[in-house]
């Protein structure tokens, strides 16, 4: 298994963040008792312009957070802040963090503790008002504290839908797994690259009609999935998948049933 792979990018290099892989029971993901282990992995995605170094999605953090102990299994001989120092960088040289949504998962070294000194952490204002109506104990609704305080603080931009980050990164939010949830384009034209996060994070999730448990609006992630691996099919621009613990580079090929991805490294 790759731990860490670059990619260009027009002038841009992307360098994926191996921050190991997490192990629960399928029913956590998907929702009723199935008694099945799976495994998922959490590759954060670096963005070196040139002038700037951006992180979109910043792992489990340190630990596990206390509202999952139990039901999840963190494996790691590395994390993330070891890669991104492998990758010659220091947590201060990292100026935008982007948050695709509130999942612990996604956050973690962004917020518990915030763990990039001179970063401004982007987060939807709508990922995190849904968080806010999270009931107590849940993992979106403890991210709220970290986001508000930054905001107060000044090192959290609230977002209202798709944007620029810097020159070259292009947010757009895509909703359904969550509310404001946001993916990235990297690039322009046809030298891009696509962060899909958990609109699409693993290759089981090119198939449209897999519903997550864990999507606050399953249908829209339905449709936003298919509108979003079509127009990447299209451009043929590899697509980064967060969550898969194989191939994670992937470009998308339409099959009878859906989608499929095809490692590019091949
Ligand atoms: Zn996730």
């Amino acid at each position: 298994m790759a731990t860490e792979t670059t990619l260009d990018v027009g002038t841009m290099r992307i360098r994926i963040l191996d921050d190991g892989i997490f192990i629960t029971d399928a029913g956590n993901l998907f929702g009723g008792s199935r008694k099945i282990r799976i495994r998922g992995a959490m590759h954060a995605v670096l963005v070196e312009t040139g002038e700037d170094l951006v992180l979109i999605d910043a792992g489990f953090g340190p630990e596990l957070p206390e509202a999952l102990a139990g039901r999840y299994e963190l494996q790691r001989e590395k994390n993330l802040m070891d890669r991104l120092e492998e990758a010659g960088h220091a947590a201060e040289d990292v100026t935008h963090v982007v948050l695709s949504h509130l999942d612990a998962d996604h956050v973690g070294w962004a917020l518990r503790p915030p763990s990039f000194p001179n970063a401004t952490v982007y987060v939807q204002e709508d990922a995190l008002e849904e968080a806010r109506d999270m009931p107590e104990g849940d993992g979106r609704r403890a991210a709220v504290p970290a986001v508000e305080r930054g905001v107060e603080e000044g090192w959290c931009k609230l977002q209202n839908g798709n944007g620029e980050i810097v020159p070259g990164i292009r947010i757009e939010v895509r909703s359904g797994h969550s509310a404001g949830h946001q993916i990235a384009w990297i690039g322009s034209g046809d030298d891009a690259a696509l962060y899909t996060a958990d609109l699409a994070p693993a290759k089981i999730w090119l198939n449209p009609d897999l519903i997550s448990g864990t999507d606050t609006d399953p249908e829209a992630a339905r449709k936003n999935r298919i509108e979003v691996l079509e127009e990447v099919e299209s451009k043929n621009a590899p697509v980064i998948l967060y969550h898969e613990p194989g191939d994670f580079l992937v470009n998308i090929r339409r099959t009878e049933k859906g989608f499929e991805g095809v490692s590019i490294r091949d």
